[in-house]
């Protein structure tokens, strides 16, 4: 799995999780690779090496679907790394993504599977999947996106 440091014309930075070098380049060609602050398509990599994320699992824009940390991911959270400003900016996101997604916890994986398959009405799923789990729905093409979601996001909703 390729873990790639991603940025958006207006500076936001961000992590995308792919499959492979060629799958980053083939989203980002028909437009799925979005920043998960304002939407932006027009997405470059940052010139610091992919690396190998074995941390944290990944969601896609046109398909809501977002996975929660299991462990730190080294380096920080995504939200760890944004300045103040976008922090809150993210801290707002987090909270329409938990407001608008069903939790389905450990069952992350097999839910987002059965969805794929149109064994079960797709909706927008949110939950925890290790590293090997993320890695298996990327190579059998299901979009997942990592979402380090900020406890106060939880907490005010709960
Ligand atoms: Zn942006």
């Amino acid at each position: 799995m390729k873990v790639l440091d991603l940025q958006c014309r207006q500076g936001h930075v961000f992590e995308g999780w792919f499959a492979s070098e060629d799958d980053f380049q083939d989203q980002r060609g028909r437009g799925l690779v979005q920043c998960p602050l304002c939407s932006d398509s027009h997405i470059d990599k940052r010139l610091s090496a992919p690396r190998l994320n074995l941390g944290a699992a990944a969601p896609e824009p046109s398909a809501p679907r977002a996975a929660e940390a299991s462990a730190p991911a080294p380096g920080g959270s995504t939200a760890a790394r944004l300045p103040p400003a976008l922090q809150a900016a993210w801290l707002e996101l987090a909270r329409k993504v938990v407001a608008q997604t069903e939790d389905v916890g450990t069952r992350f994986a097999e839910e987002a599977r059965r969805m794929h398959h149109g064994e079960t009405e797709e909706r927008a799923i949110r939950g925890q999947a290790t590293a090997d789990e993320a890695l298996e729905l990327l190579e059998e093409g299901i979009a997942v996106v990592p979402l380090p979601l900020p406890a106060a996001a939880k907490e005010t909703l709960q």
